[in-house]
């Protein structure tokens, strides 16, 4: 059991840590205990300055640091995030609910963002011409924005965030973190640990807090650029009001995402890859299988061991061994689930496995909900466009590929979709069709690597570039054009 301690989480501000008084606070509570971990402070519009105020007296000095002296403190921050790795792993499992496997993947994920941003100094390289005329050269330089900021959702506690830190810092901006209110604990602790490896004080800043934190981080002056993930109605919020203020502004929203099984797909790989990406983390992963839509005669083969297995998934405390699926975040997440398989139900569905009931002995005030599946008539319903976020799985019937990609191309969102099958040439007409930004073939969860840019298209995201990779540099710096001449001679006649 975790131990109970009342705590008001401090920000983190000019490189010291700060608990701001007199403010509101929330308690941080475990989802599969119900016990209180911490209390976070609602930081007031005065807090968010006083941080942006120590990154701003940060910037100067932090942009005039060489690339190569600014990636030390990333690799020192690598070599610490492993010696801690099991302990981040288990704040993330007490404040998040996940598997301690579940953790630890996040955990890696992260790192590995970390470890491709040690590559800036050859990732933000410009480009030159010589003699664009004679004697007159031309180049593009990059620099970085000044104070950027990153509004985080309560799923990825640590690998959300990670998204955005090391590429902006390596880039020589002083970056500026509000965490998720209910997930505050495991990015505390990553940067205590950026704090060890001597980072001057102001070029990464925490701020704790919500709506009111969020809003002045949006109209702050200072504050160049707003990366934000987390549910669309909020992302498209901050997309507007960021852009109003002139910022630039990347926003990654909610998500639901179809897998289509054709039946030719091999059903035994197929089931244990869905199974993992509708259930893992309990569902509450904007890359997790929401809709499964099962082809022709896949709908007698693959349906039945979904039932099967999903029967068998185990519910419960993330750090106890062999449990398979954690709590949902909040009581109040567990209701609005329950009220969606209702609302399936309403819509002419039929719940095949019921986890609505689901009770784990000695966590009687978790959160839990079992792995369950609603099938549900049509796939343009009501539900089967709404996003649940938990361990729900609907399965949607469609009588071929084409059928199946219009059903995927009708949603408001564009989050990811994946295909199982044994045939290229279907494999590649759903990869080339479907108006999505993240594909699997054969996958159950696309995850795209550090290096390559987390996509989405549509209802998912609202801006242009995307977090991670190529995009992140593109991001976190501006582009400098300089023509130059130098030689006395003229190289044209006035
Ligand atoms: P959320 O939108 O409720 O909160 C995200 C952040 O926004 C939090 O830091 C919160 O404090 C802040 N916030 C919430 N309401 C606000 C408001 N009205 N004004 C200003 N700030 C506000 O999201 P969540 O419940 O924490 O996370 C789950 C959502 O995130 C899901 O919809 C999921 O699909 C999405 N998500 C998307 C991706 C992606 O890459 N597209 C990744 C992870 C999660």
């Amino acid at each position: 059991m975790a131990t109970v301690q009342t705590e008001l989480i401090p920000n983190y501000v000019a490189g010291r840590w700060h608990t701001p008084s007199g403010r509101d606070a929330l308690d941080v509570v475990n989802p599969a205990t119900g016990e209180t971990l911490a209390r976070v402070p609602l930081s007031s519009a005065e807090d968010v300055d006083k941080v942006v105020q120590g990154a701003v007296a940060a910037f100067d000095g932090w942009r005039r640091t060489p690339p190569t002296e600014r990636i030390q403190y990333l690799f020192k921050l690598k070599q610490l995030l492993e010696e801690n790795f099991e302990e981040i792993a288990r704040t993330i499992t007490l404040e998040a609910g996940k598997t301690m496997g579940e953790s630890r993947g996040e955990l890696r994920r992260g790192i590995e963002n970390v470890e491709v941003a040690t590559g800036i100094p050859s990732m933000m390289m410009g480009y030159n011409v010589e003699d664009i005329a004679t004697g007159i050269d031309e180049m593009m330089i990059r620099q970085p924005l000044g104070v950027v900021a990153a509004i985080v959702p309560f799923n990825f506690p640590c690998m959300i965030p990670l998204w955005f830190l090391p590429y902006a810092i390596a880039c020589g901006n002083c970056f500026v973190l509000k965490p998720s209110e209910r997930v505050p604990l495991s990015m505390r602790k990553v940067v205590a640990l950026l704090e060890k490896t001597g980072l001057p004080p102001g070029v990464v800043s925490l701020v704790n807090g919500a709506k009111e934190a969020v809003d002045a981080l949006l109209d702050h002056p200072e504050v160049r650029a707003i990366s934000f993930v987390g549910s669309s109605p909020v992302a498209r919020y901050i997309y507007e009001r960021s852009a109003r203020a002139g910022k630039r502004v990347q926003c990654q929203g909610g998500a639901k995402n179809p897998t289509v099984i054709m039946p030719d797909a091999d059903m035994d790989m197929s089931l244990k890859l869905i199974m993992d990406s509708a259930f893992g983390c309990a569902g509450q992963r904007c890359l997790a299988t929401s809709v499964a839509v099962p082809i022709g005669e896949a709908q007698k083969t693959f349906t039945p061991m979904l039932l099967e297995a999903a029967r068998s998934r185990k519910v419960g405390f993330g750090l106890d061994p062999g449990v398979e699926l954690g709590p949902v975040i909040t009581p109040q997440s567990r209701e609005r689930i329950a009220g969606l398989v209702d609302r399936g139900v309403a819509e002419g569905g039929k719940v095949l496995v019921d986890g609505r009931q689901a009770r784990v002995t000695g966590y009687e005030k978790g959160n839990f909900v079992g792995a369950t599946v609603l099938e549900l008539p049509q796939a343009g319903g009501e539900l089967a466009r709404t996003e649940i976020f938990g361990p729900v799985l609907s399965v949607t019937n469609a009588a071929n590929l084409d059928a199946a990609i219009e059903a995927v191309n009708a949603s408001a969102f564009g989050n990811m979709a994946c295909i199982f099958t044994s045939s290229g040439a279907a494999a590649r007409k759903f990869r080339y069709e479907a108006r999505v930004g993240n594909v699997g073939v054969n996958i159950g969860t696309p995850a795209p690597m550090a290096f390559f840019p987390f996509s989405g298209w549509k209802g998912s995201f609202f801006g242009d570039l995307h977090a991670q990779g190529k995009d992140a540099i593109e991001f976190y710096t501006d582009k400098k054009i300089v023509v130059e001449r130098w030689p006395k001679e003229w190289s044209r006649q006035f």
